[in-house]
């Protein structure tokens, strides 16, 4: 077969004391994960059902690369998450089972146009231009789980400039990875090289050109970004 023109390259992410990398798929987000985020963002953090919106797999920024500032916006914020590696998938995962299509974690970055996802919630309509722009994913190298296991606890964090502003426990998640697979696989059929961005804890804010993002969960990985 021929195309019309070079396909695009595949994304794949380097996987930790591995020499095979981690093709990707799509990439999941998970909306209001921790109830203290919930309220920052002005909502009640009962256990709603989960939500979620997608990110493009090439909006990866891997290896430490630089987090260009967007245009279009005045606002871009930090968001840092724990990440979950699918290595299989399926329809209707019971939660009980989820874990075993989890291969391995990273650590990465949901940056957000807010003052867009502001709009956009406002006039009711998509996500896509406040969370899904080009490079609004820095990700850290994958962790397979063979070596850490399935982490359910650990500090999430994020420095900006050295200065902490995100400090909290991926135990605070309000929907596990466990259940929140389980609750996707009956919306889409998850498939291997598929992300999930768990959420993110409170403590979002600006970004500035300059800026140096430092961030991680304790026992996974770091994920590190300047923003140019
Ligand atoms: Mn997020």
């Amino acid at each position: 077969m021929t195309y019309l023109f070079d396909p695009p390259p595949a994304v794949a992410i380097p996987v930790a004391g591995e020499s095979g990398r981690f093709p990707v798929r799509r990439i999941y987000c998970v909306g209001r994960n921790y109830a203290e985020h919930a309220r920052e963002m002005g909502h009640d953090p009962t256990r709603e059902p989960p939500f979620f919106f997608m990110k493009p797999a090439d909006a990866l920024v891997l290896g430490g690369g630089d987090f260009p500032y967007p245009p279009g916006t005045q606002d871009v914020h930090h968001e840092i998450e724990l990440v979950a590696a699918l290595g299989s998938g399926g329809r209707d995962i019971p939660a009980e089972r989820a874990l075993d299509h989890v291969v391995a974690y990273a650590v990465g970055l949901d940056m957000t146009r807010r003052d867009l996802q502001g709009e956009a919630k406002k006039m009711g309509r998509p996500w896509d231009t406040g969370k899904g722009f080009d490079q609004s994913a820095p990700c850290s190298d994958l962790v397979p789980a063979s070596r850490i296991g399935h982490p359910s606890a650990g500090r999430i964090w994020l420095d900006v400039n050295g200065t902490t502003r995100q400090s909290a426990d991926i135990a605070d998640l309000i929907w596990s990875v466990p259940e929140m697979i389980a609750y996707l696989s009956r919306l889409f059929e998850l498939k291997a090289g598929d992300l999930i961005m768990t959420g993110t804890p409170a403590g979002v804010g600006p970004v500035a050109r300059g800026d140096l993002l430092e961030g991680g969960v304790d026992g996974i990985a770091t994920v590190r970004t300047r923003v140019v």
